[in-house]
C-alpha cells in the first residue's frame, strides 16, 4: 500500500456556484434542485447508520430538505468552499441505482433501492450535468501535497515473523495499553488488561507464524507505553495488510460478558459504543497531557478523503471475525459495532478493534487469562485472518 499523499487544492471561489434550493425525498426518488449551474456530483454510502453521502462540486448549501419513504432525514452543508454535502440518513440499507442530471443542468434526480446490508456498495459514482449547462470548475491558485499522520520515527519497527517472502500479506497485532497505562482492570484475581492482551496478541502471532500463510509483527512484545497513534503508524510503515487493535472490555455490572468487534465510524452505533471508543481513546492522556500527536481535524479531513474501501475492507473482516472466532469463544448479541477509535485512523489499513470479553465478568477472566482459552481465540482470530487473505487473493 502505498504512502498516502493528500493534495490540498488552495482554490480561489467559483466563478458560478449553484445554490441548493430544494431537496426532495419521497418514496425511492430523490431529487436535488439548484438555482444556478452546478460543476457536477458525486455519492457514496455509509453504514453503520446507513446513509448516502452526495457532494456537488461547485454547489453552495441551503437549509433542510424534505424526506419520506427509504431517507428518514436529510441534512446538508459546506463541505468545503467548493462543495456542497448532502446526507440522506436512511430508514433501511439503499443503493443509488441511477442518477440524471436535468437537461438545463438545474436539478439532479436520484433513483434508490434496498438493498440488503452487504451489498452496500464502495467508492464514490458520480454525475455530471450537460456539458453546456455545466459550472466551470475554480481556477487552482497552487496545490500543496503533503504527507498526513506521519508517525514519529522514533519508534523502532518491531520484527516481523513467519515467511521471508515478502509478498505474503503482512499482519500487525496491536496488544492494546501498556506500561503506566494498565487500561481494565478486573475485579476477579488482579487481571490487567495490559497484560491479557499482549498474551493474546502473543498466541495469535503463534498462530499465524504455524500457518505459514502470512507475516505478523506485533505493535509492542513487552510491557511497554505506545501512544494510539504510534500503534497504527507502526502498521502503516510497515505497509501492512491488516491491523488488528487487541483490547479487554469493563463494564458497571458483572453480567455483560462475550466478544465485540469494531470498526472505524465518526458516527457510533450505540451510546455505549460511544462511550467505550471515549474511554479507550484516553489512552493518549496521561496526567492531564495529551500525548497523541494527530491534530483533530485532519484526523477527520482524513476519513472524508480517503476511499471508503478502508472502512469497507475493514466491515468484511469484522464479519469475518465474528464467523470464525464465534466457534471458538462468545461474542455479544450485535458482535459488530461502530465507533471513533483513534487507533483504527489509518486512512489506508483495514483495521479493527476486538473487545476479547469483559474482565468484569468472571468467566470471561478465567478464559481470557487461561493458556487453553487463549488458544482458542488464536485459533479463530488465526483462522478469520488466513480466510480474509484468502478470499482476497481469489478475487483477484
Ligand atoms: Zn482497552
Amino acid at each position: 500500500m502505498a504512502t498516502i499523499l493528500v493534495s490540498s487544492l488552495l482554490a480561489t471561489l467559483p466563478v458560478q456556484a449553484g445554490s441548493i434550493s430544494r431537496i426532495e425525498a419521497s418514496g425511492s426518488q430523490i431529487t436535488i434542485s439548484f438555482d444556478d449551474l452546478v460543476e457536477g456530483a458525486s455519492s457514496f454510502s455509509l453504514i453503520g447508520p446507513d446513509r448516502i453521502a452526495i457532494d456537488i462540486q461547485g454547489g453552495k448549501a441551503g437549509q433542510g430538505g424534505y424526506a419520506t419513504g427509504i431517507v428518514k432525514a436529510v441534512r446538508q452543508g459546506q463541505f468545503n468552499p467548493n462543495t456542497a454535502r448532502i446526507v440522506f440518513d436512511l430508514d433501511q440499507p439503499a443503493v443509488i441505482t441511477r442518477g440524471s442530471f436535468s437537461n438545463d443542468g438545474k436539478s439532479l434526480k436520484l433513483q434508490l433501492q434496498s438493498v440488503g446490508q452487504n451489498q452496500i456498495a464502495t467508492g464514490r459514482q458520480s454525475f455530471l450535468p450537460p456539458i453546456q449547462f455545466r459550472a466551470e470548475p475554480p481556477r487552482q491558485i497552487y496545490s500543496v501535497k503533503m504527507p498526513l499522520g506521519k508517525p514519529r520515527d522514533s519508534v523502532r519497527l518491531p520484527k516481523i515473523y513467519g515467511p521471508s517472502d515478502p509478498s505474503r500479506p503482512l499482519v500487525v497485532i496491536d496488544a492494546g495499553h501498556g506500561g503506566h497505562d494498565p487500561g481494565a482492570v478486573s475485579p476477579h484475581g488482579n487481571a490487567y488488561e495490559k497484560n491479557i492482551t499482549l498474551a493474546i496478541a502473543r498466541a495469535i502471532r503463534d498462530r499465524l507464524v504455524a500457518g505459514g500463510m502470512v507475516r505478523v509483527a506485533l505493535t509492542r512484545d513487552s510491557d511497554e507505553y505506545l501512544v494510539l497513534e504510534e500503534r497504527y503508524g507502526i502498521a502503516r510503515r510497515l505497509n501492512a495488510d491488516l491491523f488488528i487493535s487487541v483490547h479487554a472490555d469493563a463494564a458497571g455490572n458483572e453480567i455483560a460478558s462475550g466478544a465485540t468487534v469494531y470498526t472505524l465510524s465518526e458516527v457510533a452505533s450505540d451510546r455505549e459504543a460511544a462511550k467505550l471508543a471515549a474511554r479507550e481513546n484516553k489512552a493518549n492522556i496521561i496526567n492531564g497531557i495529551n500525548l497523541g500527536g494527530a491534530n483533530q481535524d485532519v484526523s477527520s479531513i482524513l476519513i472524508d478523503l480517503t476511499q471508503r474501501e478502508t472502512m469497507n475492507i475493514s466491515a468484511d473482516f469484522a464479519k469475518l471475525l465474528h464467523r470464525e472466532a464465534g466457534r471458538q469463544m462468545t461474542f455479544r448479541k450485535i458482535p459488530h459495532r461502530y465507533a471513533s477509535f483513534v487507533v483504527l485512523k489509518a486512512p489506508d489499513t483495514p483495521s479493527v478493534l476486538f473487545e476479547a470479553g469483559y474482565l468484569t465478568n468472571k468467566d470471561d477472566v478465567a478464559f481470557l487469562n487461561s493458556r487453553q482459552g487463549r488458544t482458542k481465540v488464536a485459533a479463530g482470530v488465526g483462522s478469520a485472518i488466513e480466510s480474509h487473505f484468502a478470499r482476497k487473493l481469489a478475487m483477484r
